[in-house]
């Protein structure tokens, strides 16, 4: 059964990041006193510190796009990270921890094998063009090793995350919007829709509905797609074997069509999802694929017991660092990195802290 205490249930954070200072600077945030807050969960939070046991944190971008790019102003707030500021991310990531690649410090942890103190492993979900356009360029520069998942059935196809496709009908007039029963109790008088900020909330609140339910009200909507992206949004066969070759990238599956992993998923539809995704992107990056990263975080029972069957490990959405004692290598927690609460160094480690 998919139940949402499932999804909760993922590890439990460091023995650090559970303490009342953890709460304390967390409603620090929502108050006047963020900046202090923010500089002192940067300079003194888990990332820091020294540690008994091996810890790993997982961060998780997914695009990387500079302002001036066009797909910029269509996408929500939390999913970019400008080039620049990665960059700088990853050079402080330098000066605090051990950079790895996610498969070897699982392999090195499944043999035993001696792990560094703070292990950072870096991540990206679905597969952007933009990844290979902006971000494996800085990885070489930087010589830092990631992970990308991808979803198999999407790459090298013009196809369209609903969200994406959500913020180009967005763009149409208002009145056309307002004519769509389903979509109209999610829009404000007097709020452009298209802003990013509305587009977040109006994803937000289109989630609690089956990604089917989600694709035949898109598909209604399809005459008012007069703005459809002509570039591709995710990168192709060639751009994902490149980076995979480059020996800089490891490959890991994201499903084969982004569904979320819930229980209204037909079984069948879940069991092509886990197994046809790593059995094309194998074949087509000739490599083995052994881990995996849930659709938006979503994840049910019958889920989770397939995937300790075809996969070694698998990554989540849930905030948290990694530790070596209590360690479920299938509900691995990560940090989510995206601009608004990163182009800093102050609030770029006052993430890595995850206190705030
Ligand atoms: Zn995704």
């Amino acid at each position: 059964m998919c139940t949402f205490p499932v999804k909760h249930s993922v590890l439990p954070m460091s023995p650090m990041s559970a303490t009342s200072a953890s709460r304390t600077f967390r409603n620090a945030a929502k108050s006047v006193i963020r900046i202090p807050a923010e500089w002192f969960a940067a300079r003194c939070g888990p990332h820091r510190m020294g540690s008994q046991e091996p810890q790993l944190w997982i961060l998780m971008y997914h695009r990387i796009l500079p302002k001036t790019d066009p797909r910029y102003a269509l996408e929500e707030p939390g999913m970019i990270v400008e080039p620049e500021t990665f960059k700088l991310q990853l050079q402080q990531l330098k000066r605090l921890f051990t950079i790895v690649d996610l498969n070897e410090w699982l392999e090195a942890k499944t043999s035993n094998s001696e792990l560094p103190s703070r292990a950072c492993a870096i991540t990206f979900d679905d597969g952007w063009l933009d990844n290979y356009e902006y971000a494996f360029p800085i990885l070489k520069q930087e010589n830092i090793r990631a992970t990308l998942f991808a979803v198999s059935d999407m790459i090298g196809t013009n196809r369209q995350f609903w969200p994406n496709q959500l913020s180009h009908l967005l763009q149409n007039d208002p009145n056309d919007l307002m004519e769509m029963d389903w979509l109209r109790p999610y829009l404000i008088s007097g709020e452009p829709p298209s802003n990013r900020e509305s587009l977040a909330r109006i994803i937000n609140e289109l989630k609690h509905f089956p990604d089917n339910q989600l694709s035949d009200w898109l598909d209604s909507a399809q005459n008012l797609f007069t703005q459809q992206q002509t570039k591709p949004a995710l990168m192709n066969w060639e751009q994902l074997r490149e980076m995979a070759d480059s020996g800089l990238v490891t490959v890991g599956s994201h499903t084969c069509n982004h569904f979320r992993l819930r229980e209204d998923l037909p079984l069948e539809v879940l069991e092509a999802e886990l197994s046809e995704s790593k059995k094309k992107l194998e074949a087509e990056l000739s490599r083995e694929i052994s881990l995996f990263c849930y659709p938006n975080g979503d994840l049910c029972e019958a889920a989770l017991k397939r995937i300790t069957e075809i996969y070694k490990a698998a990554v989540t959405t849930q905030t948290g660092i990694n530790s070596s004692s209590e360690f479920n290598p299938y509900q691995l927690s990560r940090i989510g990195i995206h601009e608004d609460r990163s182009n800093s160094p102050r609030k770029f480690q006052s993430r890595l802290s995850t206190w705030l």
